[in-house]
């Protein structure tokens, strides 16, 4: 059998030679962008600044969060001290429960943070007007979208960004936080407070990048998978260890961002493809078909057709994925930042049990689709386990 793996997500890290494109973002009409260490750090400095601007008087902080995400939406809030207070999805959906986050708004409440899921944006409007009704600020968490929904109509006071692996512009690290341009009268002086640093890009950064990029091939990325000490797939909750500025990152945001427009889309031949499985029980579980998708989602009709698809497709070679795998409150190392014996969240439980994410980066080949195809074509013809022989009565 082989060991070669499609890898679920990830797009390369860009070229430093050449002509650097303008960094000419769209959000930049509406926001001023602070480039910061990791969009976790962004996330912090954007909850902290809502505690600031909003509440200053707040002792016991609070910022709302969907109860299906990654756990650095936790790590990030209780940086700065302010409590995590989680919400329920709607079923089938990584969307928050509009009706459950307008509850969970308390007096210590400073914001809403509208979580954005493998290329689709949260309902930015409707969680505005919750926001607006509730006297709380909104953060769109936009780590997995680009661009953020807010670029044209600025309905968040902050948006996030986050140049991870996995990422939809991958710079090995960093992240940015845009300041919505009423709030950074009061917003700079805090940022003018932080530790600054340039990043080297240097020989070092070079030869890293190169070396990120050639484990992205199958043949490298499936030996990888198999070095438990990587820890690639899993989840875990990692406290985020400081905020600081960092100088020089615009230039290859402004080179990944190019990347991104020129990338292949593949969105429209996946709904073609895969559109036959709505007769068997599953859902596209985002609105529409995102411009770049980071993984492409399914949510499957039960738990154990999810699983038996997720091993039959990495057998073949395929890096089908369960995401996140747990809700939030699940994921090792959270529950210690929750209230004791706070609600259950049996949306997002469900919604973790049963999503499916195959992989729609810009190497995936016409064959690995078929590949997809077939191994989710035939899964409901599977033999369903032999009943055990009657034995005794011989
Ligand atoms: C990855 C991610 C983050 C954190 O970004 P890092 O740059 O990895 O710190 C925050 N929010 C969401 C939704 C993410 O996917």
């Amino acid at each position: 059998m082989s060991v070669a793996k499609l890898r679920p997500v990830g797009s390369r890290v860009p070229n430093l030679s050449g002509v650097c494109p303008e960094a000419d973002f769209p959000w930049s009409h509406h926001y001023h962008t602070v480039y910061l260490n990791s969009g976790t750090a962004a996330l912090a400095m954007a909850a902290h600044l809502c505690r600031i601007l909003w509440k200053p008087g707040s002792t016991s902080p609070e910022v709302i969060l969907p109860a299906y995400g990654c756990p650095d939406l936790v790590a990030a809030l209780v940086a700065y001290d302010i409590k995590p207070v989680l919400v329920d999805v709607s079923r089938g959906v990584p969307w928050m429960s509009l009706v459950a986050a307008e509850r969970a708004v308390t007096k210590e409440t400073v914001a809403i943070v509208a979580v954005g899921f493998l290329g689709g944006t949260e309902r930015l409007e409707a969680l505005r007007a919750v926001a607006y009704r509730k006297g709380v600020l909104l953060i769109e968490d936009s780590a997995q979208v680009m661009t953020p929904g807010s670029c044209d109509d600025p309905v968040a006071d902050f948006c996030v960004l986050s140049f991870g692996r996995g990422k939809p512009v991958n710079l090995m690290g960093g992240g940015a936080l845009l300041i919505r341009r009423d709030h950074m009268a009061a917003s700079l002086p805090i940022i003018d407070e932080l530790e600054q640093s340039d990043l080297n890009l240097g020989l070092g950064w070079r030869l890293r990048r190169q070396v990120f990029n050639a484990l992205l091939a199958p043949a490298l990325y499936g030996i990888l998978e198999r070095i438990p000490q990587l820890g690639i797939g899993e989840t875990v909750f990692t406290s985020l260890p400081g905020v600081h500025r960092v100088n020089n990152m615009e230039g290859l945001l402004a080179r990944g961002y190019a990347g991104v427009l020129k990338r292949p889309v593949f969105e429209g031949q996946y709904m073609e493809t895969f559109g036959f499985l709505a007769y068997e029980g599953w859902q596209f579980p985002l609105r529409s078909i995102p411009r770049c998708l980071l993984r492409f989602p399914l949510f499957a009709p039960s738990e154990e057709i999810r699983d038996r698809a997720i091993t039959r497709l990495n057998r073949r070679g395929i890096g089908a994925s369960a995401f996140y795998q747990r809700s939030l409150s699940q994921i090792s190392g959270v529950a210690r930042f929750l209230d004791a014996g706070s609600e259950k969240f049996p949306n997002a439980v469900d919604f973790a049990s049963r999503l499916l994410t195959l992989p729609i980066h810009e190497n995936v080949t016409q064959a690995n689709i078929d590949v997809m195809f077939d191994a989710l074509s035939t899964l409901s013809t599977d033999q369903a386990p032999m009943p055990l022989p009657v034995t005794g009565n011989r």
